[in-house]
């Protein structure tokens, strides 16, 4: 601050100002405070008259808060001659009038000391206008904060104005790097390059290419990766200028949640198709096994006895890829029981190492304490076991496979990309190879049956549809990771079953090749005639009394008529009328001490989870007679 220099005045001088300038707010005092002049500006802006002023001291009377401490204010005006600055005074009536104030200090003619000329100007508009800004500011600050959703700000040059929490979330940026950039640098080609032409299009035409709802665009992040993205663009004027504000909500999610439903669509319309098919084709085998088994009992010729071992060994083939069908279309009859999975894939190690050969090194992980779920142990072997053959298909020179078994927490955010899938404790097995991976159209379509890559003879295209469908029917999740070049990882989740409850009884193994026999009534319930009468020769063959019925309705007055009966043995989906599990309830009801033996293709959904997957009092078709006769020995004894 430069020096003024004071200038002298007299007495008739200062009347002289305070009088032109009477309109104005002019105070005049001493460097103590003491007023000697006091306008009709002044009288206006603070509510004191002149009388009332005059004679008292000025910061006190208006209880002036000031910037900086009053002695250095007044030390500045003896030394340089002037001061300026805001204060804050109080009107008479109690509110305060914010003022720009001048001080201009002058010599009294005549005696010793300083007088201070005060000049003050209103500006407690400007202040009011200023703290409303303040405000709305922080206001401002605090939404784009926390609106949930992406927001950027930008003006008519496409400079971005703001950038908030979200968006610096989303697109990877902290606010300041993308702050007074243009907004092209979060858009890919080829929007980057139109951009410019789209604003100013839209400035000159008023053509809206951008402005509008619901624009499906894409994003572009700092790492370089892009994303589907939804905009909504709003546009505002401020001081004649333009400013656009774009909301941006992320679709990658949603996407990928349609694809996923898509997926789960298609495999469920091919498992439903498949399942059918193999459901059917399995009565057919059934019936030709039996009547090959039949006709082998009661021919001597060793070489029509080797046609008939051929045409069996054809049989059970078909049934292998049958149930391989079953177990895609989610239908193959399981037989969950409470596993501890670690355990039990541990214990396969053995087998599975020497499936892999010497080349490829097998690394068995079991991390938690309890990795219990509630499956079929054998099948999930089986499951084990095609993965493995397939990371040895994939590593013909050698690697390695980790096979990873955890206790996994699915929250709702994950659920939520996969429309079938419940939140919960999971197991979580995960099966890595270090081998050739997948490009991604194999990827898309390694679940589904018969899709090979590998040569005739080598592959079916059916391992990974059986694993699909028995971790879907397990009511499971399953997952694929893999790169072409980076190996693969097959991840499933099997819902796991915590507390110590007990699984269903184990069966005893059958003694010995020899067919078990029997002597007990049997009634026998079939809806197929060849397939009944394989059931019915068999029982025979086995020393058993039979009583069959083709219906439900036809069971329950036969076994009216003979108390006898041990065993119902029964199919149990049978066209029209009563099912097997409907049967099997009337039967309990009217002979609580009768044994029950239920058959079938595949266990239907409808009775899943109930009698069946209880006890093992069912047998999956095709049976050999020698798994009838075991089983039969087991209820019955
Ligand atoms: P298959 O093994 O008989 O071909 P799968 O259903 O088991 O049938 O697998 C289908 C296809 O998925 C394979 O042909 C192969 O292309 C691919 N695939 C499966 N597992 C792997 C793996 N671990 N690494 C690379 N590709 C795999
Ligand atoms: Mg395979």
């Amino acid at each position: 601050m430069e020096t003024i220099k004071p200038q002298v005045i007299g007495e008739k001088g200062l009347d002289e100002i305070a009088r032109v300038l009477d309109g104005a707010n002019v105070i005049v005092h001493g460097l103590d405070g003491v007023i000697s002049r006091w306008t009709t500006g002044c009288e206006q802006l603070y509510g004191w008259t002149r009388q009332e002023a005059v004679g008292r001291v000025v910061h006190n009377m208006l209880a002036t808060v000031f910037p900086e401490p009053l002695d250095d204010i007044r030390a500045r005006v003896a030394n340089v001659g002037a001061w300026w600055g805001e204060l804050a005074h109080q009107h008479r009536d109690g509110h305060t009038v914010s003022v720009a104030s001048r001080w201009v200090a002058l010599l009294p003619e005549g005696r010793p000391g300083l007088v201070i000329l005060q000049t003050n100007s209103d500006i407690s508009d400007l202040k009011e206008t200023q703290a409303g800004l303040a405000a709305r500011e922080a206001h401002l600050r605090s939404i784009l904060d926390t609106v949930p959703e992406a927001m950027v700000v930008i003006d008519e040059t496409g400079t971005v104005s703001s950038f908030s929490a979200a968006a610096e979330k989303l697109f990877g940026y902290p606010a300041n790097e993308v702050c007074g950039r243009n907004v092209k640098m979060l858009m890919p080609s080829p929007d980057r390059e139109a951009h410019d032409g789209y604003i100013s299009r839209y400035l000159t035409t008023g053509e809206r290419r951008i402005i509008g709802y619901g624009r499906i665009v894409t994003g572009l992040r700092k790492d370089g990766t892009t994303f589907p993205m939804e905009l909504a663009i709003g546009e505002a004027l401020a001081n004649g200028k333009r400013i656009f504000t774009g909301f941006i909500r992320d679709l990658t999610s949603r996407h990928r949640m349609e694809d996923e439903l898509r997926q789960a669509q298609k495999m469920e319309a091919v498992g439903q198709l498949t399942g059918g098919i193999a459901h059917d084709f399995n009565n057919l085998l059934t019936v030709i096994s039996g009547n090959l088994e039949m006709i082998e009992n009661r021919i001597d010729d060793d070489k029509l006895r080797e046609l008939l071992r051929e045409a069996q060994n054809a049989t059970t083939d078909g049934a292998k890829l049958t149930e391989q069908l079953l177990a895609f279309g989610r239908r193959q009859p399981l037989n969950p029981k409470l596993t501890d999975v670690g355990k039990l894939i541990a214990d396969f190690s053995d087998l599975l190492r020497r499936t892999l050969g010497e080349t490829i090194e097998l690394r068995t992980v079991v991390k938690g304490a309890s990795n219990q779920a509630l499956v079929d142990a054998s099948q999930l072997q089986n499951v084990l076991l095609n993965l493995a053959l397939n990371a040895r298909d994939a590593m013909p020179r050698g690697g390695s496979l980790t096979v990873e078994i955890s206790p996994a927490k699915l929250d709702l955010d994950y659920v939520q990309m996969y429309p079938e899938l419940r939140t919960g404790d999971y197991v979580l097995v995960s099966v890595t190879d270090s081998g050739i991976g997948m490009s991604a159209e194999v990827k898309a379509r390694a679940f589904e049956p018969f899709f090979t890559t590998k040569g005739p003879g080598s592959g079916t295209g059916l391992g990974l549809s059986m694993v699909y469908g028995f971790v879907k029917q397990s009511g499971g999740h399953i997952q694929l990771y893999s790169e072409p070049g980076q190996g693969t990882s097959v991840r499933f989740f099997l819902p796991a079953v915590h507390g110590d409850r007990i699984g269903g009884k184990i069966a005893k193994p059958a003694a010995g090749d020899e067919i078990l026999r029997g002597h007990e009534a049997i009634l026998v319930v079939e809806d197929d005639p060849r397939v009944r009468r394989v059931a019915v020769s068999r029982l025979k063959d086995a020393g058993y009394q039979v009583v069959e019925a083709e219906t439900a309705a036809q069971a329950l007055i036969l076994l009216a008529e003979h108390p006898d009966i041990a065993l119902l043995f029964t199919d149990i989906a049978m066209p029209g009328g009563m099912t097997g599990d409907e049967l099997a309830r009337e039967v309990r009801a009217m002979r609580p001490d009768i044994k029950i033996l239920f058959t079938s293709g595949y266990a239907e959904p409808r009775i899943a989870g109930r009698e069946l997957a209880r006890a093992r009092s069912w047998l999956k078709k095709p049976y050999t007679a020698m798994e009838l006769a075991a089983r039969l020995r087991e209820l019955l004894d």
